[in-house]
């Protein structure tokens, strides 16, 4: 019996590979299964950025604001725990 399956969108599915979605892109919304994304550290939660985005240059501004100010300040904290002890 002809039964016609009506046309599902794309929104549960993956649009790079229509495996299920796992959830939306950060940077350009399109829905993605795991295997399509990658986890980048944002300063607040990881986010999902597709491979699409990411080949087209997309990182999450956190990440790196994060590296250049976090990394010196660990450094003097560092420096000045030690000279506490010291002159102890
Ligand atoms: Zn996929
Ligand atoms: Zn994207």
């Amino acid at each position: 019996m002809p039964h016609a399956e009506p046309f599902s969108p794309d929104d549960l599915y993956c649009v790079y590979c229509h495996a299920p979605a796992a959830g939306p892109c950060a940077a350009c919304g399109a829905l993605c299964c795991g295997d399509c994304v990658e986890l980048i550290m944002g300063l607040i939660a990881r986010r999902a950025v597709c491979r699409t985005c990411l080949a087209q240059g997309y990182r999450p501004a956190g990440a790196r604001v994060l590296l250049r100010i976090g990394a010196p300040v660990l450094a003097v904290l560092a420096l000045l725990l030690l000279l506490a002890y010291a002159l102890r």
